[in-house]
């Protein structure tokens, strides 16, 4: 896997695809999706990030005979418990309505009385033929903010300003929220241990 310059990367998410590579060209490695690879997105049955990054890993791998990596992430607000957590894709509904979803989070934030606090949370899995899936985590803490904010990013990007900070994700170059990001922490843990550095 780390001597392959071209990985599978197990995800149909354009925006993930985009930060994933951007990290990974620094190492001289470009990446393949698995929507251009042709392979279908498994249900995510699991109940957790790390079991549904693996699904997503292991279908990709088992499916193709190649090293896969797979990212399963969401927002994670205090005052609903978590959620919507691994449901955060499952909240903009079939037809990808993000603004809607983020309304949902701030509405039910007031609803709850607060607090604004939330997280990021991102685990990536690597399935290579014949060796354990490996996992590594990444979370950045913030808060919501209403409304809306900024046009980069994807997702929840808009609503979401890290701590330290004022500015959305959604208001940030994609290498100033790969500094600070879930995904770019666990990128970095990844890449540390892959390739030792
Ligand atoms: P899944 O991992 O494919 O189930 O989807 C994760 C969902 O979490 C995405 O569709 C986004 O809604 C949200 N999410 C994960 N990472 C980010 C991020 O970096 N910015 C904004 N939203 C994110």
């Amino acid at each position: 896997m780390t001597r392959n310059s071209d990985w599978l990367v197990a995800t149909h998410n354009a925006g993930k695809i985009k930060e994933i590579a951007a990290r990974l060209a620094r190492h001289g490695i470009s990446v393949t999706s698995a929507a251009d690879a042709g392979l279908p997105e498994p249900d995510e049955t699991g109940d957790s990030f790390a079991a549904n990054a693996a699904l997503k890993a292991e279908a990709a791998a088992n499916a193709s005979g190649r090293p896969a990596l797979a990212d399963d992430s969401g927002l994670s607000v205090a005052a609903l418990d978590g959620a919507p957590g691994i449901h955060s894709a499952r909240w903009a509904g079939p037809e990808k309505d993000f603004l809607s979803a983020m309304k949902r989070v701030h509405e039910e934030i007031l609803q709850a009385g607060g607090p604004a606090d939330a997280a990021f949370v991102c685990v990536l899995a690597l399935a290579e033929p014949g060796k354990p899936t490996r996992f590594w985590e990444g979370r950045v803490e913030g808060r919501i903010v209403w409304p809306p904010r900024g046009e980069a990013g994807f997702g929840y990007d808009p609503v979401f300003v890290p701590d330290g900070y004022d500015r959305t994700f959604a208001e940030m170059t994609l290498e100033e929220k790969q500094a600070l990001s879930h995904r770019g922490r666990a990128l970095d843990a990844m890449i540390r241990e892959v390739f030792g550095g």
